[in-house]
């Protein structure tokens, strides 16, 4: 059964149809469906005029329509970093919103192009509600293949922002009051980073029933628990109350088919379980639910080259050999063991590395 909890109040701005819910509300819906009472939709929403343009950002954007545009149209030497694309999507009929956030770490690629693609293929016609996306957050790290700003800061690290900051708190600031006020639920798309690779994975606060219903229904790759660092898009836009996950496959810096695949097959399903398309609702099972991770990382005094010798996906038992740092100068070889069962859902590329790098992200299963 479609659990998403929706409340059908809807806020003052009538472009804006649905409310995130309550806590109360939220338990209630979970307990029905749990207990199987009541037949609740997988999404309610308010009775608004769905005739009157989407307004976002100072744009009107029809049902029935696709529009593009960038996010401010500004002179100053400092505008082109606010001037990243926004797509929207109005569908023809009423619906939720659901937002797409990528490039938020510039150099990485594969999210982008799902964003991309994900709204290529919309068929507005048929579309039930609103797609946002936000495909180049840091569109300038996009352009060059930098994982952070100009100014070197993390823009995912910079949330909710604050207008009179740094160029990555003042992006920040403008996603957060001027676009996700808008979304009823949020995927946020990245690939591992600088010289990693991750297994397609979501990343999501599993101890919320809304966000952990979002994170199941994506339907692809595993899913994995965390809250995600504070000043991250996800964990503040999980404290305002909306459903996010994080989709996290492959690696930095190149378009990988099979990721990017499996990104657009995942919002699809999303979009399903939304009920903002009729394609049928895909859910993970429960055993490709992680709770537990872990970096297996460079012993101290053993930095050297670094060379895997198992890979993203592998099933690891305790004392599994998973690679080996060679010293160049003295020949020396450090292996690698697990110490624990798990299964390897990042890796570092093989390549020079120092005391204490990630090499091997194991996740296992607990309770949490
Ligand atoms: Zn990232």
């Amino acid at each position: 059964m479609r659990t998403l909890i929706l409340n059908k109040k809807s806020r003052a701005n009538a472009s804006a149809s649905y409310r995130r819910p309550g806590r109360h509300t939220a338990a209630l819906v979970l307990l029905l469906c749990v207990t199987g009472i009541g037949a609740f939709p997988a999404v309610a929403y308010a009775d608004d005029d769905w005739s009157a343009p989407f307004q976002l950002l100072g744009r009107d954007t029809a049902p029935g329509t696709k529009n593009k545009f960038q996010f401010i149209d500004g002179q100053s030497f400092e505008a082109s970093y606010l001037n990243s694309p926004v797509f929207v999507a109005r569908g023809a009929k009423p619906g939720p919103t659901l937002c797409l956030a990528a490039g938020i770490h510039g150099d990485e690629l594969n999210g982008v192009e799902v964003a991309r693609r994900v709204f290529a293929d919309l068929d507005v016609q048929k579309l039930r509600g609103t797609v946002i996306a936000l495909p180049a957050i840091n569109a300038e790290g996009v352009r060059t293949g930098n994982r952070y700003l100009s100014d070197r800061r993390d823009l995912n690290r910079a949330f909710p922002g604050n207008a009179g900051g740094s160029v990555a708190s003042i992006i920040a600031h403008a996603v957060f009051t001027k676009v996700l006020n808008h979304c009823d639920a949020l995927v946020d798309l990245h690939t591992a980073s600088n010289n990693r690779a991750n297994v397609p994975q979501i990343r999501a606060d599993l101890s919320n029933p809304a966000i952990r219903e979002l994170a199941l229904h994506f339907g692809v790759g595993i899913v994995l628990h965390g809250a995600g660092p504070s000043g991250s898009l996800r964990d503040e836009a999980a404290k305002t109350g909306i459903p996010v996950i994080i989709y996290e496959a492959g690696e930095p810096l190149r378009f990988e088919e099979d990721e990017i695949a499996r990104g657009r097959e995942g919002v699809r399903n999303v979009m399903a379980y939304l009920d903002m398309t009729d394609t049928a609702i895909q859910k993970v099972s429960e055993d490709q639910v992680y709770q537990k991770s872990k970096w297996v990382r460079a012993p101290r005094g053993n930095g050297g080259f670094f060379f895997p010798a198992r890979g993203l996906g592998d099933i690891i038992r305790k004392g599994d050999i998973l690679g080996k740092v060679i010293d160049p100068l003295t020949d020396e070889v450090y292996e690698i063991a697990s110490t624990l069962d798990g299964v390897v859902v990042g890796v570092a590329v093989p390549q020079p590395v120092l005391s204490g790098y990630g090499l091997f992200h194991l996740a296992w299963h607990d309770s949490i």
